[in-house]
């Protein structure tokens, strides 16, 4: 009876975990919920992390004597990997949390990759136990060095796509290379095939072609498609880990990889729709591309800057203001004076609104995230399909530190490489004021139309500095009339 109590808890453990990962994720899907979603899922990690360790009365007597020190490692590496994630996540700048999603991504690959690792020198099992584990472990390993690639980009370590010549035949023979090595560990280990070489020289080679595969596969992948391409890792690192957690039969595993599996497909598919792209286009048609026209698109009109305080007051006397905010406001921190100068605004009775792009910024959702921070109430706040038709009736669109999601070429030029992407029409506002620091290009690397149209103004300076100017204009325009 009393053998049976241990068990119980772990079952009843697994339980709890999963349910606070579901309820986690559920509130996560509004940014009023999603701070105490994230708390939740936490608690569920930290309930699965420790049951793992009840799993000391779930083994066999034989293999007790190992435990003591695995247990001793273990415990190590929580607290050097608890310890660096804790020091590192609060450290990191809002603006390199896509790197860090990357870099956090590719270490939960990795881990189902040494998991994988760990089953196949050891004890594999039978066939179809051994299919899983090497198709987890290459799910895993291609996670891992895909997302570290994915991190070099976002980080500016790499900063442009490294495009060769018959790069998706290459591809194609790295992957049936592994297949190909991973058919032959299966056979070897099934008895029916002579083992040419050992078989942990195998497991090391089946390692470094999925590596390698992972590698080839991002390195040509350009900015405007490295949003979709973090997603799917993200539902690689699912898939591998559910996939070990069935090797294992540890069930918080299977639960928490089938989660972060279906939740990354899922946001894959949004983010593709973001981008009027097939998933299969983005996986299949792009990648080793190289697109026809990068810099010196043809374009009509000129440049032509605006004083900051000419820009402010041209607002507060307007009707209807819609603000796009882009990566450059994150840079610039520039969050908390917006929102002090759209309070302005609204006190003169100018309607102010936000419209977002899903992929704003340099991960999905962080414009939604800058604006909560500042306070910007949820009701200002509109995605992209609500607000795209009000652009026309609006009078000015203010558009700060964005750049490729109101670039009007997505819609006509076929040979710009965010061709199809739906973006935020805000060349359709009888007024459009753009703060950017000078001429430098948006993620994608191409020039905007928009900004050489006949009815847009250019701001330029750090999107925080532009605001300062701006709410010192408007408030002096109060003072003036006070006086
Ligand atoms: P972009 O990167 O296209 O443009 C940002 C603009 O901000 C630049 O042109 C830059 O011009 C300006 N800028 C930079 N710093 C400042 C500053 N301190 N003050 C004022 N302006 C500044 O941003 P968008 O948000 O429009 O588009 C996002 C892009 O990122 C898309 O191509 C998307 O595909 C990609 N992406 C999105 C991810 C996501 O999940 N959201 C993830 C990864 C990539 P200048 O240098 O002249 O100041």
């Amino acid at each position: 009876m009393l053998h049976l109590i241990p068990q119980l808890a772990i079952s009843a453990s697994d339980l709890a975990a999963a349910f606070l990962f579901m309820y986690g994720l559920q509130r996560m899907s509004s940014p009023v919920t999603a701070p105490s979603g994230i708390l939740f899922a936490g608690i569920g990690m930290v309930v699965a992390v420790l049951v793992s360790f009840f799993y000391v009365f779930d083994v066999n007597a034989a293999a007790h004597s190992r435990l003591p020190v695995n247990i001793g490692l273990a415990i190590v590496a929580l607290v050097l990997g608890g310890g660096a994630a804790w020091w590192s996540g609060r450290k990191v700048p809002m603006t390199s949390m896509p790197q860090m999603v990357a870099l956090y991504n590719g270490m939960g690959g990795g881990a189902a990759a040494a998991i994988a690792a760990v089953e196949l020198f050891g004890a594999p099992g039978g066939a179809s136990q051994l299919v899983v584990t090497l198709v987890g472990a290459l799910i895993g390993s291609i996670s891992l060095s895909g997302s570290l690639i994915a991190w070099a980009k976002l980080d500016g370590v790499l900063d442009k796509p490294l495009r060769i010549k018959g790069q998706q035949v290459i591809n194609g023979v790295a992957m049936l290379l592994t297949l190909c090595v991973g058919g032959y560990i299966v056979a070897v280990g099934q008895g029916l095939a002579t083992p040419l070489v050992a078989t942990p020289t195998l497991i090391y080679v089946f390692f470094a072609c999925a590596m390698v595969f992972g590698i080839l596969m991002t390195l040509p992948i350009g900015g405007a498609d490295m949003p979709v391409v973090i997603s799917i890792y993200n539902a690689f690192t699912g898939l591998a880990v559910s996939l070990e957690g069935f090797v294992l039969q540890n069930p918080a595993l299977m639960i928490a990889g089938m989660m972060v599996g279906a939740a990354g497909m899922l946001l894959t598919l949004l983010m593709a729709k973001a981008m009027n792209r097939s998933v299969s286009n983005v996986l299949f048609t792009n990648f080793g591309q190289t697109p026809k026209r990068k810099h010196g698109q043809i374009v009509e009109g000129t440049l032509k800057p605006v004083d900051a305080g000419d820009a402010g007051i041209f607002m507060r006397y307007a009707s209807k203001v819609i603000i796009v905010p882009g990566y450059g406001l994150a840079v610039a921190q520039g969050q908390q004076k917006l929102y002090e100068f759209v309070k302005l605004l609204q006190a003169a009775g100018v309607e102010v609104r936000f419209a977002v792009h899903p992929v704003a910024g340099r991960m999905p959702g962080q414009m939604d995230v800058l604006l909560a921070e500042a306070g910007v109430p949820y009701d200002l706040i509109f995605q992209l399909d609500d607000i795209n038709g009000d652009f026309e009736s609006t009078d000015v669109a203010l558009v700060i530190g964005a750049n490729d999601v109101v670039n009007p070429s997505a819609r006509s030029d076929k040979a710009s490489p965010i061709f199809g992407m739906p973006i935020l029409n805000a060349d359709k506002a009888k007024q459009v004021y753009v703060v950017k620091r000078g001429e430098g290009q948006g993620y994608a690397g191409i020039e905007n139309t928009l900004f050489y149209s006949s009815n847009c103004g250019m701001v330029y300076g750090d999107a925080q500095a532009v605001l300062v100017k701006m709410i010192e204009a408007v408030r002096a325009l109060g003072l003036a009339a006070a006086a």
